[in-house]
């Protein structure tokens, strides 16, 4: 039996050591005295009208293989990776690990995690002109030839 790491801040199930978990990317959520974990991405959706972010996606990590050190210092042993957020419109809607695979393989460069919420916001735009450019042609079905392209 696995033991258990910490509470879901959300629905308070046990996420044991070693478990799969997510964070929230508002460094507000994850202050050593809040520090807010969950054990579902749909529970970390559960706080989000309650701390009214502006701008956040769900973190996945690795809870630490033994359990936290009295003083509350947080293992710093972490794979982090952004997924998307449901609902918001800050959802990231690129595939992190491709595009960062993308950059490396033309570059060799790294890829901080803040260009993801950036690019989202930018193939949004893009979406949003595609969509109109569909109304326009009176149609509900985005085709490729309403995407912009310069
Ligand atoms: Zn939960
Ligand atoms: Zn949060």
């Amino acid at each position: 039996m696995a033991e258990r790491w910490r509470r879901c801040s959300a629905c308070k199930n046990d996420i044991e050591l070693g478990a799969i978990h997510w964070v929230c990317s508002v460094s507000t959520c994850n202050r050593a005295r809040t520090a807010l974990v969950f054990c579902s991405v749909d529970c970390w959706e559960i706080h989000l009208p309650t701390e009214r972010h502006r701008e956040a996606w769900a973190i996945e990590e690795r809870a630490p293989l033994e359990p936290d050190p009295p003083q509350g210092t947080r293992s710093k042993r972490k794979t982090r990776k952004t997924v998307g957020a449901a609902g918001e419109a800050g959802e990231i809607l690129v595939v992190a690990s491709r595009l960062k695979a993308y950059i490396r393989g033309v570059s060799g460069y790294n890829t901080s995690d803040s260009v993801l919420p950036v690019l989202s916001t930018a193939l949004r735009k893009i979406c949003n002109e595609s969509v109109a450019n569909a109304r326009r042609a009176e149609r509900q079905t985005v085709m490729d030839r309403d995407v912009p392209r310069d």
